[in-house]
């Protein structure tokens, strides 16, 4: 059959299924090298970490923050009680915030000479997508449509928001339930929580943060108890009912849970993959329907390739973003071996305290490694607590490997370990032993200090 000449065409070297952290980076970086570039995206440039993730949480997050130091300066002496918030002025600057960078984006792609296509793609077939009529074809096409929060199959399950619902509130809920027991349902419950909010966590299992080092899991659990959030374990919810302005929870167990406002799915996030229509190519999936790839971050299909959260590996920016430069260097840049290594990527939890983590947790250490794993621990109250009435308690833990000592695990939870551990993850990257931290002079008063003098 003859190609269809009525169908407009235009031709890239690359094309980008998405706009968010991965898509922009391997167009931009690929148009560094001199490749003809597209970015199709139907919404606003950016993604999931610009307009619904990792930017106005972190904004949302320092508001939090700053309610906690304004409750901590009375013990340095200021005469400060916490008066009222305004949500709404807060989300509104956020929001400005945001379409300056949606703007900064759209600079940026303009003066690396990348195209920007507005719309959504979905394949024709291996080599070609259609966006509102138009064919686009590319040597390689670049599949960055990211992800979205899961909602469960249970009756009233659309009584509840996701992620995407809590930036989208005018006003701070009042009586909140955040179901999920991930990262970005600790750190929805930790901010609301601060900013005054009656927060319930309900977990399907008994942890919070399942994946994470034991000590951050216990550590945080009894920090947010401290700071008023319930936190019901193996609570699975079976049905949400609604009474007026008032939610309903049930769970598989019976009990019932009155008078929610709010009620928050964190439950995980699922693939953007159903609108590609990937049954025109060769492009396998995997059980979820996240798209399976190498090494190389190619697809089954060759020329094609996929990065960031629509692979289901380590569903973080800063991850999106690597593996789609690297791609970039790859193709075009002359080195044919660059690859994103997916070990020893450190990685935050802005729950109150944070959690920083980089390597292998104790459990992990000890399945692979057995015997030949020795840990380091310390927990203190952090100086800054000790003019203060609240105390957060900060917990260190180091996991290393055989005689050498070799840090294969760094998990820290206290104050300021955000901003500690990217100098950390350096080092362990580069193979620092036990011996190296110890040889390291501290900087002193800090709580980092405390990594390099763990005995
Ligand atoms: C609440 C929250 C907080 C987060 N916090 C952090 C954090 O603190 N640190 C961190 O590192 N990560 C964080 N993340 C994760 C981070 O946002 C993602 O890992 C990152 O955005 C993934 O980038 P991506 O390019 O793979 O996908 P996305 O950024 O999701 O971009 C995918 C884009 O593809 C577009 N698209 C979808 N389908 C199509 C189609 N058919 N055609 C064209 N375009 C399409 C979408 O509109 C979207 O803009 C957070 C996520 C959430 C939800």
């Amino acid at each position: 059959m003859g190609q269809d000449t009525s169908v407009q065409t235009q031709e890239f070297d690359l094309l980008s299924i998405g706009g968010g952290s991965g898509g922009i980076a391997v167009a931009n970086r690929a148009a560094s090298y001199g490749a003809r570039c597209a970015v199709i995206e139907p919404d606003r440039l950016g993604g999931t970490c610009v307009n619904r993730g990792c930017v106005p949480k972190k904004i949302m997050w320092f508001g939090a923050t700053l309610g906690h130091a304004l409750d901590e300066a009375r013990g340095y002496g200021y005469a400060l009680t916490r008066g009222g918030h305004d949500w709404a002025a807060l989300v509104a600057k956020r929001e400005a915030y945001i379409r300056r960078l949606n703007d900064i984006y759209a600079t940026n792609m303009a003066n690396n000479g990348v195209e920007n296509v507005a719309g959504r793609a979905r394949f024709v077939d291996d080599h070609t997508v259609a966006v509102d009529g138009v064919h686009y074809t590319a040597q390689h096409i670049v599949i960055a449509s990211g992800g979205r929060p899961s909602v469960p199959d249970v009756p009233g399950a659309e009584f509840g928001i996701t992620s995407d619902g809590f930036f989208e509130l005018q006003e701070c809920p009042r009586k909140v339930a955040v179901i999920g027991a991930g990262y970005i349902a600790v750190e929805l419950a930790g901010m609301l929580r601060s900013f005054g909010a009656e927060v319930t966590m309900l977990l399907r299992k008994q942890h919070l943060l399942r994946t994470f080092d034991q000590m951050l899991r216990e550590a945080l659990f009894e920090e947010m108890t401290d700071a008023g959030v319930e936190i019901m374990a193996r609570a699975k919810v079976a049905e949400i009912k609604r009474h007026g302005n008032g939610l309903e929870i049930v769970c598989d167990t019976g009990t019932r849970l009155p008078d929610f406002d709010t009620l928050i799915w964190a439950i995980g996030r699922e693939p953007s993959t159903d609108a590609l229509d990937l049954q025109n190519t060769g492009v396998a999936t995997d059980g979820q329907g996240f798209v399976k790839t190498d090494a190389y971050q190619e697809t089954s299909v060759p020329g094609v390739f996929a990065i960031g959260d629509v692979t289901g590996r380590m569903q973080l920016t800063p991850v999106a973003i690597a593996a789609g430069r690297r791609l970039a260097d790859r193709l075009y840049g002359g080195q044919p071996e660059r690859k994103l290594e997916y070990s020893n990527i450190a990685t935050v939890v802005f729950s109150h305290p944070p959690i920083g983590t980089v390597g292998l947790t104790e459990e992990q250490a000890r399945s692979e490694y057995g015997g030949a794993v020795k840990t380091y621990q310390t927990q203190f109250t952090p100086m800054y607590y000790a003019m203060t009435e609240h105390k957060a308690v900060t917990t260190m833990k180091l996991v290393t490997v055989g005689a050498p000592e070799k840090v294969v695990g760094c998990h820290i939870i206290g104050m300021a370990s955000d901003e500690i551990m990217q100098g950390f993850a350096v080092a362990i990257r580069m193979g620092a032993c036990k011996a190296d931290l110890d040889d390291t002079v501290a900087i002193h008063p800090t709580n980092a200090e405390e990594l390099v003098t763990m005995r």
